[in-house]
């Protein structure tokens, strides 16, 4: 049998399919196609630079059923060893309790998950609902109810997540191998094969949720506990360790959990937690970005990116980046093709949005954030936590603006500085979860910002034709980028309080579900190599 790895396998668009793939292999390896024993995609991007001749290109692993003849070429490899994870080895301190992990976003989910897969059984403490009662909730919102600041598009379980776009690409690198365990994990909990090896994977909200639940349940059968609508309050600590947590549930029931393991994997918008850790953890104000979302129709998109909208290809992602005269870098953020704007506000009378999409990508609406890096001075004063004032600043005026609804304005308006009046004559239709309402958003951000976008849509109309429109729409604010704190932990993970892992966005460790799942199997890894879970006892 010989293994071989081939790169750069090309094939149009317009007749992409396995048996193709196959047959180019062969052609490649000299070899027939009844000598294939197996094979794996380990990439497939697309390589869109002649448009509109739009091709993939593709990198696969094959075993042969008998050895082959090798031959030289600057694509094949022959028996290369594919990368595996490995679970991490279990230490030697003695552990009594059993770990708790706040939040069940991408980093606590990943974290659980590995306890649980090496036997440490971790309880889970999550503010928000579980999945299906937390969709309803979130739809709710969506349609005009009041917020629930403990269960919204931020908060419940799956995390920020969960109500995505679920791109899953990270520009981390894998060198142990724990991003491509990320991919093959989803798949394995429900996700499509394509993820684990897309050059742009993307779940959609529909399938990330699935496989959130089946991973759950997982670790659950596996020992694990998870505990929803409650929330941590306060944490003790006694000579520079941790003891336990406090927390209440939802009938407001308060608890002290005994506990000397707590990962702290609470997301960018814990901010009344971060209130409360400040007077426990050494924290600092991190750079982050705000801005705008700006939308256009998914066809504009396609046309600039592939010269085509062919519909046999996927909804074009876009990336763009300026620098503005003044020196301010403006970049799109999680873009979001065939996607909608969401209200993802998490405190009463104010109001943030972010984007999300399903698997399939096709509501018609490409959309992104356009932002700008706000320095850490920004938020004027000393205070370690200033940038969460300034945050909540540009999230109340937005709110005021109209009344709780998403203010929106065309982009030929914004330029102009005037109120738009309607949406009815821009030619497609918006695709917005939660109510919205045409303003002027000038007055939000200030104006070298506003400034900085427009030099930027200006400058991205050349790079993507029809970017520039004047009937794309803009809406306020994106105010949640990252986090805008980092909670200090050392080479081992651990806070200056012992016991403590500060983890994930939140902690000011990950952007992004990828990184965020990363970071929390580095904590699992650091947890397991240090303590046995032969004395877990509860
Ligand atoms: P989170 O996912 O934020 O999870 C933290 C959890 O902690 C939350 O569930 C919260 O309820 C819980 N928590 C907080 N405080 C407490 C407390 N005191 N007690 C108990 N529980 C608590 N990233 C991508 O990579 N791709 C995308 O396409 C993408 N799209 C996004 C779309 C939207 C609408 C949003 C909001 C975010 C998106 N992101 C995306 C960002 C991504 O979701 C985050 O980077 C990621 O979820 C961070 O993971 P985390 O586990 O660190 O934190």
């Amino acid at each position: 049998m010989s293994s071989i790895t081939i790169s750069n396998i090309k094939i149009d668009y317009k007749v992409d399919s396995i048996e193709m793939l196959l047959l180019k292999v062969c052609k490649k390896c000299k070899i027939k196609k009844s000598d294939i024993d197996s094979f794996k995609i380990l990439k497939k991007s697309i390589d869109a630079r002649h448009k509109p001749d739009v091709f993939y290109v593709y990198q696969i692993f094959i075993n042969t059923k008998n050895k082959v003849k090798k031959i030289k070429h600057k694509d094949i490899i022959y028996d290369k060893k594919l990368k595996i994870y490995k679970l991490p080895k279990v230490g030697s301190e003695s552990l009594s309790k059993r770990p708790v992990i706040v939040g069940f976003g991408p980093c606590g989910l990943f974290c659980a998950y590995i306890l649980a897969k090496c036997g440490y059984k971790p309880l889970i403490i999550e503010r928000g609902e579980d999945i299906d009662n937390r969709s309803k909730t979130v739809e709710s919102f969506w349609n005009g109810d009041k917020l629930n600041p403990e269960s919204n598009v931020q908060f419940g379980e799956g995390g920020a997540g969960t109500f995505s776009d679920g791109k899953l690409n990270t520009g981390v690198s894998d060198k142990f191998g724990r991003l491509q365990y990320i991919l093959e994990t989803f798949h394995e909990y429900g996700a499509d094969e394509n993820i684990t090896y897309d050059s742009k994977p993307h779940i959609g909200t529909d399938v990330l949720k699935e496989c959130i639940k089946n991973m759950r349940e997982e670790i659950k059968s596996l020992g694990g506990e998870i505990r929803f609508n409650t929330r941590l309050d306060d944490i003790k600590i006694e000579d520079g360790k941790v003891i336990g947590i406090v927390t209440h549930n939802k009938d407001n029931d308060k608890e002290f959990i005994d506990t000397n393991l707590l990962v702290l994997a609470l997301g960018h918008s814990a901010r009344d937690t971060f209130y409360m850790l400040n007077d426990y953890l050494k924290m600092e104000r991190k750079t982050y970005a705000v801005g705008l979302r700006i939308i256009h129709p998914q066809s504009v998109i396609n046309m600039g990116q592939y010269g085509t909208d062919d519909e046999r290809l996927e909804s074009a992602p876009y990336k763009l980046t300026y620098k503005s005269e003044d020196d301010i870098p403006v970049f799109s953020f999680c873009m979001c093709p065939g996607g909608y704007v969401v209200n993802a506000s998490s405190e009463d009378n104010r109001l943030a949005i972010n984007g999300m999409s399903y698997k399939d990508r096709n509501s018609g609406c490409a959309n992104s954030a356009l932002v700008s890096h706000i320095e850490t001075d920004v938020a004027k004063g000393s205070d370690v936590l200033a940038n969460i004032e300034y945050q909540r600043g540009l999230e109340e005026k937005t709110y005021n603006l109209c009344d709780g609804k998403i203010p929106a304005q065309k982009y030929i308006d914004f330029k102009n500085d005037v109120k738009t009046e309607s949406f009815a004559d821009i030619g497609y239709e918006l695709k917005v979860k939660g109510e919205y309402e045409p303003a002027n958003i000038r007055s939000i951000l200030p104006d070298y910002i506003n400034k900085n976008i427009i030099e930027a849509v200006e400058y991205f109309g050349n790079k993507l034709s029809g970017f520039n429109m004047d009937n794309a729409v803009l809406l306020a604010i994106e105010s949640r980028t990252s986090s805008p704190i980092r909670i200090l932990r050392n080479e081992n993970f651990e806070s200056e309080v012992k016991g403590i892992y500060p983890a994930g966005e939140g902690c000011g460790y990950a952007g992004g579900i990828m990184s965020a799942a990363a970071d929390g199997i580095k904590i699992a890894e650091a947890i397991v190599n240090k303590f046995t879970n032969e004395d877990l006892r509860y």
